[in-house]
């Protein structure tokens, strides 16, 4: 007997119909003899709702305070989806019994709309699975240390199951979403993207910090800390397909580099359009200047990205750098209001619509030559690179939001990741 956690995605969610499905699969797992905790997410397309519903009532620009009460909104999309869930388990004729966040309790700090969970109690959860229950716990949500309702940031609910997973000493989670495993890119965008029979822990970090949206980044974060062991299946298999063969679907998140010494150069491309540009012009080029100017930011609570600052001329230089998108008024409103006083900067400019398209790969460590050839490949597609930001596995381009998917696919390509060419780990299964 195995404890196994199960997190559902909104779309696997969508309609009561596939809740009977999930519940289904569920019950299939529990009655092959094992300890079953499920997280669903709210059903597709709820969270969206209801958070456009504040913005009806609350079309200004957020304040702090608001924060706490979007969260308090957004949250409710989950509790519905645990309740119906367990419902339909009953209906399969198991035990089940549903738990918000704050009845768990799964505890994290107070920075609504993105906490972070700092520690879980599993004392009722265990109790309940020693009488045979299936416990459904929502995704998303926690409370904080004053009994206020968190959420998790959007696509949170990865990071609740892989945290309940991490907490109970889970023997498997299960992350079972809308395609059948992770690929070398979003094939929604490159349809010849291949799937990965497995991915290292450390590319699947970069790739989710890069924008690959299949998993929160920090869901895999808690899986790398605590080792827990993680895979990404498709919830849209018949139902009634044998235990054994699901358990080996899908992709398994490895945390032993070995297995992937011969893997391609590059194994994966990620892209995210949720960036935007800002550039304070003119600034003197002296001590304490970059930390004046990321300090107020850092303040903010606004998270930087890649990092520009040109060569000075005239002791005066230009410091860019990419933050999120959601961010991007409240980080020009700041660097104008604090930041140009504070430094004497000539001008506060940005650009909302850009990107950034990434190579990743750990077999990018010992190959040179990588970083040139992707920059060949974008300079033959007429696209120019506006920031480059590298590290030992990855490289990041900033570039035009409208050359976006025609980067990721020329990139695919120069990189032999389209499915046409045999892949090495195909080739070993
Ligand atoms: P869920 O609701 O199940 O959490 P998400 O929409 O959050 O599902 O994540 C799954 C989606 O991630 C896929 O539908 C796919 O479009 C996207 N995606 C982005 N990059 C990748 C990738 N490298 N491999 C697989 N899916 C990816
Ligand atoms: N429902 C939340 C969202 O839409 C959390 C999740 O789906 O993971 O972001
Ligand atoms: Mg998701």
């Amino acid at each position: 007997m195995a404890l196994i956690v199960h997190k559902y995605g909104g779309t696997s969610m969508g309609s009561t119909e596939r809740i009977r499905n999930v519940a289904k699969r569920v019950a299939k797992w529990a009655r092959a003899g094992h300890q079953m905790v499920v997280v669903p997410s709210a059903m597709s397309g709820e969270t969206n709702r209801l958070l456009g519903l504040a913005k009806e009532v609350s079309p200004a620009k957020q304040t702090p305070e608001m924060l706490r009460e979007l969260d308090m909104i957004a949250c409710t999309g989950e509790q519905v989806s645990v309740g119906l869930l367990s419902l339909a388990l009953q209906a399969e004729g198991m035990q089940a019994v549903s738990y918000n966040g704050w009845q768990v309790p799964v505890k994290t700090d107070s920075a609504y709309t993105k906490a972070r969970i700092e520690s879980i109690d599993d004392a009722k959860v265990r109790a309940d699975l020693a009488a045979g229950k299936v416990v459904v716990i929502t995704g998303f949500q926690g409370v904080d240390e004053g009994g206020n309702v968190t959420t998790l940031g959007r696509g949170g609910s990865d990071t609740s199951a892989v945290a309940i997973a991490a907490a109970m000493k889970a023997d498997e989670c299960l992350i079972f979403t809308d395609v059948d495993g992770v690929y070398t890119t979003d094939p929604r965008i490159v349809p010849e993207a291949r799937r990965l029979h497995t991915i290292s822990f450390e590319e699947m970090l970069e790739m989710a910090s890069l924008g690959s949206k299949v998993l929160q980044i920090r869901s895999v974060e808690f899986a790398g800390k605590y080792r827990v062991p993680l895979r990404v299946l498709s919830s849209f298999t018949p139902w009634d397909i044998s235990v054994e063969e699901e358990a080996k679907s899908g992709t398994l998140i490895t945390f032993e580099e070995d297995e992937k010494m011969e893997q391609a150069v590059v194994s994966g491309i990620a892209f995210s359009r949720d960036e935007a540009k800002v550039t304070v012009t003119g600034v003197p080029d002296k001590p304490g200047v970059a930390s004046l100017i990321l300090g107020a930011v850092a303040d903010a609570n606004i998270e930087v990205d890649v990092i520009i600052q040109n060569v000075s001329q005239n002791g005066k230089t230009d410091f860019s750098f990419t933050v999120n998108r959601n961010d991007y008024q409240r980080t020009l409103d700041l660097l104008r209001t604090q930041v140009q006083p504070a430094t004497g900067a000539s001008d506060v400019v940005g650009d909302p619509k850009i990107c950034k398209v990434s190579i990743v790969g750990i077999g990018m460590r010992s190959h040179v030559g990588v970083a040139s050839k992707m920059f060949r490949s974008l300079s033959e597609e007429g696209i120019n690179i506006q920031m480059i930001s590298t590290s030992e596995i990855k490289t990041s381009v900033v570039i035009a939001e409208k050359y976006m998917e025609l980067a990721v696919r020329a990139l695919h390509k120069a990189f032999d990741l389209d499915a046409s060419i045999p892949a090495i780990d195909e080739a070993k299964a």
